[in-house]
């Protein structure tokens, strides 16, 4: 039995017009996050992980971003789809810790929200789960409220 790591980042850019969707959870918002996908920023940074822990690409790489297929996706399917690639390597995720980083809206009354439907989509308990909110102290362009960024870490166990 071995453990590999992995780790994932994303970033879109807030827009008018646009729902907020975060960890698959609809976040009451006026401006959401622009991008080919629903640009669900938490989950695809958690693709990332999950992805690189076994070296197995990328999601942009797995979901080419101009595909038809993917317009406008709920990125749970694409979490579900490399939950798939995962198995196939006769591997599983043993547990993640995801880091959001948004100025606005405030985030932490959706954090268990976003935890559960992501232990449900990998099938681990909500423990193994772990998401987590910070501004950036109006610093930077998220700090700006420009867009929104996500870092995930994954630990996935090799049979
Ligand atoms: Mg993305």
């Amino acid at each position: 039995m071995s453990y590999r790591i992995g780790q994932g980042y994303d970033v879109h850019r807030l827009v008018a017009g646009r729902p907020l969707v975060l960890g698959g959870e609809r976040i009451p918002s006026e401006i959401g996050l622009e991008g080919f996908s629903d640009a669900d920023v938490v989950l695809h940074a958690l693709c990332d992980a999950m992805l690189g822990a076994l070296a197995i690409g990328d999601i942009g790489r797995h979901f080419p971003p101009g595909d038809a297929r993917w317009e406008g996706v709920d990125s749970m399917e694409l979490v579900h789809r490399v939950r798939e690639l995962v198995f196939a390597k006769e591997a599983r995720v043993v547990n993640c810790d995801i880091t959001v980083l948004a100025e606005r809206p405030q985030l932490a009354p959706h954090v268990d929200a976003m935890r559960r439907r992501i232990a449900t989509a990998l099938d681990l308990d909500p423990d193994r789960v772990s998401v987590k909110a910070t501004t950036q102290e109006g610093l930077g362009p998220i700090g700006r409220g420009e867009g929104i960024a996500a870092l995930a870490v994954v630990l996935v166990q090799e049979s």
